[in-house]
């Protein structure tokens, strides 16, 4: 943790520049109605995130709580109270150690997770848009000094962002698309309609195109990778239960959402996006971990 006079100046800078895009998105949001949620960190259930299965988890009062992986069931059930909801969601996620290389992961990171009852994709993907845009005016506008001890042009992106279907990607950039084509766009577009199989059960197969999803991921350019990842939400019990069975999970662990489903989820539809990243695109840096003053990189020890 000891750092050189240098270091500190360019962690300082990158401080700065992060307490800034927390601050406008979260004026954004509220501008644009929103209620902010205090975090969930505990709870009976959370995101299953198949790709991850290695699970935190912690024993309390003779149960087992899992450490949250996101709030998507949490914001799921809020938006029956208020229709719009965010929060800036602390996430443990015990990703491989390899992991820890990628630039991209960390195993605590911050997750600006929202959700809009009967929102649609095509709203959420036209606020993501203006969330994005809005968080880069402002830091451009208030952090030009940390920008250009950073050494980083922070380019203004245009509204609409391009979009990509999962299959037009595959095709035409092979299986690494996503990284091939962060790598070689310039401005952060959309990848939209990914298959039934690549993603959790709770984001919602398009009732018209059966085995496609109405979910979108929003990447940054310059090779920076996945932004933030959306979806409008199966609701409905049935289909909750059939893409729980389609995914070969167990229904028991579910049975809370399954629960608050019989009694009437509404239609949603919302999105996550990482902190970290957003930090280390707004800045140019190497790696995430640049962006927390206490990094929890995956594989690697810490004094504090
Ligand atoms: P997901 O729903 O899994 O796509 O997560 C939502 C967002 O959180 C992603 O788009 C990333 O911006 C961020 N994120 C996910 N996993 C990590 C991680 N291990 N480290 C840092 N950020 C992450
Ligand atoms: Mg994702």
């Amino acid at each position: 943790m000891l750092l050189s006079r240098t270091e500190r100046e360019k962690k300082a800078a990158v401080l700065r520049v992060e307490s800034e895009a927390i601050g406008a998105a979260r004026e954004f949001l509220v501008r644009e109605g929103f209620v902010e949620l205090l975090p969930v960190i505990v709870a009976p259930l959370t995101d299953p995130l198949r790709h991850n299965t290695n699970r935190a988890v912690i024993e309390a009062y003779g149960s087992h709580w899992h450490l949250t992986r996101s709030m998507i069931f949490h914001k799921q059930a809020a938006v029956a109270v208020c229709d719009k909801v965010f929060s800036f969601s602390p996430n443990i996620r015990l990703e491989p150690p390899e992991w820890g290389k990628t630039g991209r992961h960390l195993w605590e990171f911050v997750q600006l997770d929202l959700e809009v009852r009967d929102g649609t994709r095509k709203e959420l993907m036209e606020l993501g848009e203006r969330l994005l845009i809005h968080v880069l005016e402002r830091v451009r506008e208030r952090c030009s000094t940390e920008l250009g001890f950073l050494g980083r042009n922070l380019p203004l992106p245009a509204r609409p962002f391009p979009v990509f279907t999962y299959r037009e990607a595959e095709e035409r950039f092979g299986p690494d698309f996503e990284i091939r084509l962060s790598a070689e766009m310039e401005t952060p577009f959309w990848i939209i309609d990914f298959p039934v199989d690549v993603r959790e059960f709770y984001d919602r197969e398009d009732p018209e195109r059966p085995g496609i999803l109405l979910d979108y991921d929003l990447i940054y350019p310059e090779g920076y990778g996945e932004a933030l990842s959306g979806g409008e939400r199966e609701y409905l019990p049935e289909r909750i239960r059939e893409r729980i069975a389609r995914q070969g999970l167990d229904p028991a662990q579910y049975q809370g959402l399954l629960e608050l489903a019989e009694d009437g989820l509404p239609p949603s539809a919302g999105f996550g996006i990482g902190i970290e990243r957003l930090v280390r695109y707004i800045c140019g840096l190497p790696h995430v971990a640049e962006a927390r003053l206490f990094p929890r990189v995956p594989g690697k020890p810490s004094m504090i």
